[in-house]
């Protein structure tokens, strides 16, 4: 089912790409690879992304274009608050299972409207609370921390994140404990594009 015009990469390789594509994207020098109607029509053979992004449904972090990749290049669910649930963990299993992408990303933002809601206490109506249920323990993970509450919760809830992730799936498990796959925390900035690996 991953088939492409480019070969495989392990999950070095696939972490270069993406950094090398947000610094370009950070300096304005983006290429916009991979967007040509030639490129689509080789597309139709199938698709080999080379990472699996989660992160939130903000406006402002679209994934192909603070990573400046093209299409084919990188298999993205998200979500508001790129908060895990079963679903979104089976769509990575997807990716790593079937589509065989060596690196998953998740990638917290600054600013971020969901973490934001949880720390100010909001009562948010219909089905807005389940989100901010899942995100409320990283926010009491961090509440005594000093610096910046709200960027201590962002960047806490993209740990958990990918904490959950390992946690709740054996085919993620796996391919981790095989060397196949890495799962990595990630933050970027709305204010400079920045994205950075977290530790
Ligand atoms: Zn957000």
């Amino acid at each position: 089912m991953a088939q492409s015009d480019t070969p495989p990469m392990n999950y070095t390789q696939a972490l270069a790409r993406l950094i090398e594509g947000n610094r370009r994207y950070v300096a304005m020098r983006q290429q916009y690879p991979r967007q040509t109607l030639a490129h689509r029509q080789i597309l139709l053979e199938g698709q080999r992304p080379f990472a699996a992004v989660l992160s939130c449904s903000d406006s402002r972090v679209p994934s192909e274009l603070i990573f400046d990749q093209g299409l084919g290049d990188l298999f993205v669910v998200r979500i508001a608050g790129h908060v895990p649930s079963p679903l979104v963990l089976g769509s990575l299993e997807f990716a790593v299972h079937s589509l065989e992408v060596p690196l998953v990303m998740v990638v917290g933002h600054s600013q971020c409207g969901a973490v934001s809601a949880v720390i100010k206490g909001e009562t948010m109506p219909g089905h807005i609370h389940r989100l901010t249920e899942v995100l409320q323990p990283a926010v009491d993970a961090v509440r005594t921390l000093p610096g910046d509450l709200l960027d201590n919760a962002i960047r806490e809830s993209s740990r958990m994140t990918v904490g959950y992730l390992l946690e709740q799936s054996p085919i993620l498990r796996q391919a981790v404990e095989e060397d196949r796959i890495k799962v990595v925390p990630a933050y970027y900035s709305l204010k400079d594009g920045s994205v950075e690996v977290l530790p």
